[in-house]
């Protein structure tokens, strides 16, 4: 969703991936681009992304996705959501950006998010708390630090980097909205969380896809030599 908007960090690779997993594995899969400029957004989507940006396009991000509240009719019937970093921001509850204006996010997630001292750039890895998936890992570039609400869970536990910023957690989860301060984007590098967003979207334990060790290998190597 708004990629014209929320498309500095890539993000929009995470659609590719959850489409090409699902082709792989025999199912029909079709991304919606949705833009700002669009008079509506389509509510019958399985999964819904919302990548990072800037501070100003996330706020322009919340006025178009508040309008029509067809994002929170979608969720109230079971769709999937992942949002990445200003995504996560504008999911929220709440977000202030750098310049110390506060406003209110789409309330999809109860998390609120503050300017840190400074950014948060690098690599990030946590455990994930998600049934189903391990190490989580990408890279960050962020300036909010965010809090998660007493009865949000969150999406990993952070073993280097700074993920929200807070408690040593890093994103959340609430239903299935899920929110992380990953890129890479996150879910070529972690394709067992696209796994279950899938298993979520379409209903059922997903067939298993060829393991590639050598690639395996070379991702933890990779990620042993930055840690
Ligand atoms: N503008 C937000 C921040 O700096 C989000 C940045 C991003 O999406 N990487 O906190």
């Amino acid at each position: 969703m708004v990629p014209d908007l929320l498309g500095t960090y890539g993000d929009r690779g995470n659609a590719l991936v959850l489409a090409q997993r699902l082709r792989w594995r025999g199912y029909a899969a079709e991304i919606v681009t949705v833009l700002s400029s669009d008079t509506t957004l389509p509510e019958s989507c399985e999964i819904y992304l919302l990548g990072g940006g800037e501070d100003v396009a996330q706020q322009a991000a919340v006025d178009f996705l508040a309008r029509g509240d067809g994002l929170h009719r979608a969720v109230a019937s079971g769709a999937v959501v992942l949002g990445v970093c200003g995504g996560l921001q504008v999911l929220g509850t709440a977000f202030t950006t750098g310049d110390g204006r506060t406003r209110s996010g789409l309330g999809l997630v109860d998390i609120t998010t503050e300017p840190g001292e400074r950014r948060a750039i690098g690599e990030l890895s946590t455990r994930g708390e998600l049934a189903g998936v391990g190490t989580l890992s990408g890279f960050e570039n962020h300036l909010g630090r965010s809090r998660l609400g007493e009865h949000t869970r969150p999406l990993g536990t952070v073993l280097h980097g700074t993920g929200n910023g807070t408690g040593g957690t890093e994103g959340a989860v609430s239903g299935r909205v899920v929110c992380t301060y990953l890129h890479g984007p996150a879910l070529a590098r972690n394709p067992e969380l696209a796994d279950v967003l899938l298993s979520w979207a379409v209903g059922e334990r997903l067939s298993p896809l060829p393991e590639f060790p050598e690639l395996t290998e070379l991702r933890e190597r990779r990620l042993r030599v930055r840690s």
